[in-house]
């Protein structure tokens, strides 16, 4: 390819729309351009990276047994409503209508369709397991569309379903596809780490999620080091160590705290460390108001609460609510004489002799407070966030914390799909089974953005070789020197027949200007045509990824590289 003829609309300057590293640097660098909040034109040069990132989780879908299909992106609502899901995915769905002003929806994800195909198409146990896959297009009207191509409205996303008779097959599905993700996500040059998952709205019971490590990232991971636990903090859970008790428990006291409502304000005013406060947080589930109670210096863990309580909203409930319950505002509510309500307390609550709570009584609190004397709890089990420091769940070893872009997640679905959309299959005794499903995601476009965001410097984009747009720029110095255009093209033409990726830069520009571009776009290996070659038939060679340049012969020039790039691709088969 010649630069000249191809379409590279670099930007001098970083557009206001961008804040994070991904998102300037494939705009300025001629890769996307917004179309509107949250949907992007891929431009010819993010054209060839999604098709590099395309072919490798092709490879590696295929290598596991998975087979290739195309689905619709536009899906009735009778689909989604058989499966119940039209009416709980809410804002997040793009919905449409047709000219009979039937109900549509633009794909956010393809459960319910693949479902049905196989309702209709699989009968037997013979048929199973069945792998089947796509890459398309999907849309969700996210709440916050940002971040560039990290979180779009409309996204690349290659989706697997996994068919099998029993939880057995699902198993081996799931770690097939498991290992294959490794290997994509290995493949693409990123550093990531598997991590459990809380399983969201998909449904089912048992997740991973690919977390690609970064700053950036909208995702908190804990993972501990010394043995192979990781998991997303919405669902990580630490060893709860019983603290040694040396006190023994004191008579109940009310005491006049004026004015101090947070846990901040409460110890410092009492002159003691957070930890030996109880927070009583009070939250509407599924309509009926509970109690939540963690200890002061911890964070409550919501999706873990959701979770375990099964109910399909959970929400704070509010001042007013709190006070005609409690009689007090927030701030100063405690679990202490109130009657009817149901208690659910983190594990450590249990541990806490002379803790302290608010006297649901304005500016008053109780000290003294002991559970089980002063306080009745009806469940106890994990409920506060993990943090960094906390003991590994698995090990016993301290929990390290991290941020990550989630660029894949696999689930077990079970047959939640499979039930309420009918796909049954009949065994060899002739009895009619639910088909055991499993489905799993790469966020295509998400990982082209989390490459950039891992590979970078002030100058641009570092592309790993095996999914850069190309990956060699051959840069002629000077445009009017006849000579080094002679040798340039034909070294471009050369390395071209080699099967190299090589784009020209014959632009009649200046070398430095080329020099920034080629940098700021990120081609991984760069040979530069100059005075030097036309003098002493050298050539300058320079990986973007290193910051010394060598002089090489021009003699075999064309081979050598070949060699050098076939060795380089070598770490990401
Ligand atoms: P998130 O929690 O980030 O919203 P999700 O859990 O809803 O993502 P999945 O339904 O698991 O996403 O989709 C599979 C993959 O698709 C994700 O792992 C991610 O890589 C990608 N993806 C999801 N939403 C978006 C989006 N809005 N923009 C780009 N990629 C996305
Ligand atoms: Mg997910």
């Amino acid at each position: 390819m010649r630069a000249s003829e191809f379409l590279i609309p670099t930007l001098r300057e970083t557009p206001a729309e961008a804040d994070i590293i991904s998102h300037k640097l494939l705009l300025r660098a001629g890769f996307i351009r917004k179309a509107a909040a949250g949907i992007y034109t891929y431009l010819p040069l993010a054209r060839r990276v999604l098709a590099k990132l395309e072919r490798i989780i092709r490879e590696e879908m295929d290598r596991a047994g998975g087979q290739e299909l195309l689905l619709p992106i536009i899906q009735t609502a009778e689909l989604w409503k058989e499966s119940g899901r039209w009416d709980v995915y809410g804002e997040e769905m793009f919905r449409l209508k047709d000219r009979h002003q039937r109900d549509f929806c633009l794909g956010p994800t393809h459960e319910e369709i693949i479902t049905l195909l196989v309702r209709n198409e699989i009968n037997s146990y013979k048929q199973l397991p069945l792998l089947l896959y796509q890459i398309q297009n999907k849309y969700r009207d996210e709440r916050r569309p940002r971040f560039g191509l990290l979180r779009g409205r409309e996204f690349i996303m290659k989706d697997l379903y996994s068919f099998d008779k029993d939880q057995e097959g699902l198993n081996e599905s799931y770690i097939k596809m498991y290992e294959a993700y490794k290997n994509v996500f290995r493949r693409c040059g990123l550093e990531f780490r598997p991590v459990e998952a809380d399983s969201g709205a998909i449904g089912g019971n048992y997740s991973h999620e690919f977390m690609a490590l970064a700053e950036t990232g909208e995702a908190v991971l804990v993972y501990c080091n010394d043995c192979d636990y990781a998991a997303n903090v919405e669902i990580a859970v630490s060893k709860a160590i019983p603290k040694e008790i040396t006190e023994s428990p004191a008579p109940l006291e009310e005491i006049a705290t004026p004015g101090k409502k947070t846990v901040k304000e409460v110890s410092t005013f009492l002159n003691i460390t957070s930890d030996k406060l109880i927070k009583t947080i009070f939250y509407e589930a599924d309509n009926q108001i509970i109690a939540v109670l963690v200890r002061g210096d911890r964070e409550l863990n919501e999706i873990k609460l959701q979770n375990h309580l099964g109910c399909k909203h959970l929400v704070l409930a509010d001042a007013e609510k709190v006070k005609k319950i409690t009689g007090a505002p927030i701030g100063y509510v405690g679990p202490v004489g109130l009657e009817g309500i149901t208690f659910y307390a983190d594990l450590e609550i249990p541990y806490m002799v002379n803790g302290i709570v608010g006297a649901n009584k304005e500016g008053y609190h109780y000290i003294n407070v002991n559970p089980g004397r002063d306080f009745e709890i009806n469940e106890i089990f994990d409920l506060r966030q993990v943090e960094a420091g906390d003991p590994c769940p698995q090990c016993g070893s301290v929990l390290s914390q991290a941020r990550g872009i989630e660029v894949g997640q696999v689930f077990q679905l079970g047959t939640k799909y499979s039930k309420a959309l009918g796909a049954y299959y009949t065994d060899p005794q002739g009895k009619e089974c639910p088909i055991v499903m499993g489905c799993y995601g790469i966020g295509v476009s998400r990982t082209m953005a989390a490459a950039v965001e891992q590979h970078h410097d002030d100058n641009g984009i570092i592309w790993p070789l095996s999914i850069a747009p190309f990956q060699v720029i051959i840069i002629l110095a000077s445009y009017k020197d006849s000579e080094q255009r002679t040798i340039a093209e034909n070294l471009y033409k050369e390395l071209s027949a080699s099967g190299i990726e090589v784009i020209f830069d014959d632009r009649n520009e200046r070398a430095g200007q080329k020099f920034v571009e080629a940098d700021l776009i990120g081609y991984p290996l760069r040979l530069t045509v100059g005075k030097k070659t036309v003098t002493q038939g050298t050539v300058d060679l320079k990986w973007r990824n290193e910051d010394k340049e060598t002089s090489v012969t021009l003699d075999g020039l064309a081979s050598y590289v070949k060699e050098m790039i076939i060795r380089e691709m070598e770490k990401y088969k």
